[in-house]
């Protein structure tokens, strides 16, 4: 396999989640600035986390020339018909604000009942080679919605979300905790399918 990866994300949270993981299959994740990237932005104006993905893996692999991975993640909330899906960042306007996103999510959400507070994080993570081989892997976690945040942990939307099966929000578990049943965590699974799949 070959075990050199760079990431397109700057987000130092999402690459340290995705390197917990892909240590585990001797893959070895260096960020765009160690790869020497220069520091442009790639415009996220895809209409699916698929298309981002891809945007975004390609255009770094078009500037490096090494295989690429790039992670398009966000909160989809049913009650919301999945928003802020795709704007999961700028869902307040102001791009990653993590606390006026929460506040905004909050508000759309007054007084909705706990039955119809269902939601799920979704990641979709696109490795790109030079030759041209693209391997697409996504991943989900449903959960709920509370009604006020709880934990420091984690980032975005952590202190709102609570993943099924458990008591606690996404900030309140462990980062071990959380990178075991993560969105990122189940696209890197099948991600890894994906590789082994190719290596057959
Ligand atoms: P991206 O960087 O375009 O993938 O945007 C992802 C946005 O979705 C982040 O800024 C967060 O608001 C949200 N998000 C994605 N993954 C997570 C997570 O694991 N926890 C909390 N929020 C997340």
């Amino acid at each position: 396999m070959d075990n050199i990866i760079v990431a397109a994300s700057r987000n130092r949270h999402k690459i340290e989640e995705i390197e917990a993981i892909t240590k585990k299959f001797g893959m070895r994740i260096i960020s765009r600035d160690e790869a020497g990237i220069p520091p442009v932005e790639i415009e996220e104006d895809g209409q699916t986390f698929e298309e981002n993905s891809f945007k975004k893996a390609s255009e770094i692999m078009k500037l490096c020339g090494q295989i690429t991975l790039a992670d398009d993640s966000g909160l989809m909330v049913d009650y919301l018909n999945g928003a802020p899906g795709v704007y999961s960042a700028r869902f307040a306007g102001e791009d990653g604000n993590d606390a006026k996103n929460n506040e905004k999510l909050l508000k759309l959400m007054e007084g909705v009942p706990a039955d119809k507070r269902t939601a799920k994080f979704v990641s979709v993570i696109t490795m790109v080679y030079p030759d041209g081989t693209v391997l697409t892997a996504r991943g989900e976690c449903p959960g709920t919605i509370l009604t006020a945040p709880a934990g420091d942990g984690g980032f975005g939307y952590d202190p709102l979300f609570v993943p099924e099966g458990y008591e606690k929000t996404f900030a309140q578990l462990t980062a071990d905790e959380k990178n075991a049943i993560s969105h990122r965590a189940v696209a890197l699974v099948e991600l890894e399918r994906l590789l082994s799949e190719r290596e057959q």
